[in-house]
């Protein structure tokens, strides 16, 4: 049966060191008196507001009261303050001071006046550097207001020059007063406004040589006792421990129902220690100071030493379970009592589950939006029916991974639960017992969950690591499933890609082929006469030019011949064009059908006029070609009703042959042919005759009728 105990008390603070635990010292007791369960709640530095499962944890628990110290920021406190009236929550802010709620604080006035009345009479100092807090912070502006007043009682005028700004961060402070060093070194004191940029600056007068307190007094404010500082620090201490026990009386009253009462203010009190000693402090003194820096430096070894063995563990962490292992094998050297780790429940699953928004950057909110949306977060169906106005938010669903009790990792609860309840409904008693600090995982705008932890009631503090090495080993389990699920995406749109581009290169090359086709069909049709289906002019004048240019390196003969129909018009006149074109076609395969070598080629020059190239031959093969020719031609007989040189269709072959040397034009050649065609026709008609264009001088033409017989040496011969 689930355990359903009081609603804790919440202590909203920044971490668990110094200040917070004197502040639980005061605290404890009351609450205790009072039977009120508490849980601390850790702010996290990098969130822009405060994180998602703290406000759902606000408004679904609905706790008894609120104590908050200062946040990270000023929005948070913002938020809290205003989520704080909105569910007219008991609350008490502490060390800070607002005018519409109730706070506890130190004094600033009593504890710094007695620090200046120590340095400025007892110790003489007469020029003091003032190292300020952060300018606008009212707790720095008070302790300057005291230093400057003191100053002027006693007459000593502040040497602006020797004031600087320290931002209570022992670097900054550090930085600033080495800075100063580099031109002023006649001060004899340094009054920081805490103990941190008090620690800072002592760094920064060793490293110039510069001894405390042999040569510079230096104090400081808050009086941190979890330091290595050496000499001791003089200081004001804010007594802490008095203002937590104030603010927890404060919310008890609250709690039963009275007002909330204005600001009340705890007196400090000066702490004198070694760093503004005028007379050499006794050595009983000096040994406790050295016996807490031991103390303290042991403890911060420690968890240093468990903190580099989880961040050590959690590096080879790849899943989830190997980062909840890793921490459980850390705990008993972190000196852990309890521990649970909740996970975001859409992140616990697989690795194509996690979220993928959850590694892109938010859009910044604009100041109406925050105002809006933080305000409106809201559990979905609260406890007593008191609605927002404004949007709810319903609580996220998270997972227990990790439950740790006194030295014992039990098997956590696998369903899923509101993170409002913080633990599982089985675990909710653990809320009412010891301390649990409570901090969000949370890196940048990206929230995991959060870590539950009861840390060992050891006499000293430390600064916690843990829920930051885990919200790192987290993230990093996180983005290596997000680049994974990114990665197998990606290669499947590779895959893919690479199909579709396959298909697409396979379509192109058909094309290509299709069209390398129609081309190879178009250039043919194009060099194709169409009458008589040999190759025309152009392929004549192509294959001529091709085969003379080839021709000029071998000094091989070109011949060609230049057929001509005899009395063709007569023929037309007599039998028709019809009958003509007929003969025509008779003719070019006639021509065509006595060209026999591979690189021969008939073609149809013009009208009744044939011509033949015969690339690589001679006279002899050319009278050869025209005799066949004229032969097939005879054989074909094809009546000539109006001619006067035979009864049937004749032709006259004119014959060239050229050596192509590189001088003459092809064209020399066909005026050539074209020349022995005229002779042809002069002599009679249906005879060859042959003309050498670079032979020896041409003999009187001699002409050969009807089927000519081949003659050697270039000389026509009479047909028999
Ligand atoms: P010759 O013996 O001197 O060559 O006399 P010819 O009549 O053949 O010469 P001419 O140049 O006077 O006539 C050529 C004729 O060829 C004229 C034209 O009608 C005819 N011709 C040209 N092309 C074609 C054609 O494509 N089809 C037909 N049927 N006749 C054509
Ligand atoms: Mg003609
Ligand atoms: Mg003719």
């Amino acid at each position: 049966m689930a355990e359903h105990p009081a609603s804790p008390v919440i202590l909203a603070t920044t971490g668990v060191e110094e200040f917070q635990a004197n502040l639980l010292r005061g605290i404890h007791p009351v609450l205790d008196a009072h039977g009120l369960p508490r849980v601390v709640y850790i702010d996290q530095l990098g969130t822009p507001g405060l994180p998602a499962d703290f406000v759902d944890f606000l408004r679904g628990s609905r706790p008894t009261g609120l104590l908050s110290t200062h946040l990270w920021r000023e929005e948070h406190l913002d938020e809290l303050r205003t989520l704080t009236r909105e569910l007219s929550l008991p609350s008490v802010i502490i060390s800070s001071d607002y005018p519409d709620v109730a706070c506890v604080k130190g004094d600033n006035v009593t504890g710094m006046r007695e620090l200046m009345d120590h340095l400025l009479d007892e110790c003489g100092v007469r020029r003091p550097v003032l190292v300020r807090g952060i300018a606008f912070q009212q707790d720095s502006m008070e302790r300057e207001g005291v230093f400057r007043e003191e100053m002027a009682r006693r007459g000593i005028p502040v040497d602006e020059d020797l004031v600087v700004d320290g931002e209570f961060w022992s670097d900054i402070a550090h930085r600033a007063l080495r800075t100063l060093l580099q031109h002023r070194r006649d001060f004899d004191a340094v009054v920081a406004c805490n103990d941190l940029s008090a620690r800072g600056c002592i760094g920064a007068l060793t490293d110039s040589g510069l001894r405390v307190p042999e040569d510079v007094l230096v104090t400081g404010f808050d009086n941190d006792r979890d330091t290595l500082q050496w000499p001791g620090l003089t200081t004001v201490d804010p007594d802490l421990t008095e203002q937590g026990r104030v603010a927890a009386e404060l919310l008890v009253s609250q709690i039963a129902g009275d007002p909330a009462r204005p600001t009340v203010v705890v007196p400090s009190r000066l702490v004198v220690r070694d760093s503004t000693s005028i007379s050499a402090r006794s050595d009983r003194e000096q040994l406790g100071t050295a016996l807490h820096m031991v103390e303290t430096a042991r403890a911060h070894l420690a968890h240093r030493d468990a903190s580099a063995n989880l961040a050590r563990t959690t590096l080879a962490s790849r899943t989830l379970d190997d980062v909840i292992e890793a921490l459980a094998s850390s705990l008993n050297w972190l000196k852990l009592r309890r521990c649970f780790v909740a996970v975001r429940s859409d992140l616990c699953g697989d690795l194509r589950d996690v979220p993928t928004d959850l590694f892109t950057e938010p859009a910044p909110e604009t100041a109406a939006e925050r105002e809006g949306g933080q305000v409106g977060r809201q559990v979905a169906g609260s406890a007593d029916g008191e609605q927002s106005t404004r949007q709810p938010r319903s609580s996220t669903p998270v997972r227990l991974l990790l439950d740790y009790r006194d030295g014992v990792t039990h098997p956590p609860p696998a369903e899923p639960f509101p993170s409002h309840q913080l633990l599982p409904d089985p675990l909710q008693g653990q809320l009412s017992e010891g301390l649990l600090l409570v901090f969000a995982l949370v890196l940048g705008h990206r929230e995991f969950g959060y870590l539950l932890m009861e840390r060992h009631p050891s006499p000293l503090t430390f600064n916690e690591t843990l829920h930051a090495d885990l919200a790192r080993a987290l993230d990093a389990v996180f983005k290596q499933r997000v680049l994974e699920a990114h990665a197998a995406s990606l290669e499947d749109t590779v895959a893919r890609r690479t199909r579709e581009l396959q298909a697409e290169i396979m379509v192109r090359q058909r094309a290509e082929r299709q069209l390398q086709l129609a081309n190879d069909e178009l250039r043919q049709v194009a060099m194709r006469d169409g009458l008589t289906g040999i190759a025309n002019r152009a392929a004549f004048d192509q294959h001529l030019g091709h085969h003379w240019q080839a021709l000029t390196r071998t000094h091989h003969p070109l011949t060609m011949l230049m057929v001509d129909v005899d009395r063709f018009k007569d023929y037309n006149d007599h039998h028709g064009h019809i009958a003509g074109d007929d003969t025509l076609r008779i003719v070019a395969e006639c021509l065509h059908d006595s060209t026999y070598r591979p690189e021969d080629l008939a073609a149809r020059y013009g009208g009744e006029e044939f011509a033949a190239v015969l690339p690589g031959s001679d006279a002899n093969a050319g009278l050869t070609v025209a005799m066949r020719f004229q032969a097939a031609l005879a054989e074909r007989a094809i009546p000539h009703g109006a001619s006067d040189v035979a009864p049937v269709v004749t032709a006259s072959v004119g014959i060239a042959v050229a050596h192509p040397d590189g001088h003459t034009e092809p064209t020399a050649l066909v005026a050539a042919a074209d020349q022995a065609l005229y002779r042809a026709k002069q002599c009679g008609r249906n005879r060859a005759i042959l003309l050498e264009l670079d032979g020896p001088a041409v003999a009187p033409p001699e002409t050969t009728q009807g089927p000519p017989r081949p003659t050697p040496g270039g000389r026509p011969s009479p047909h028999p």
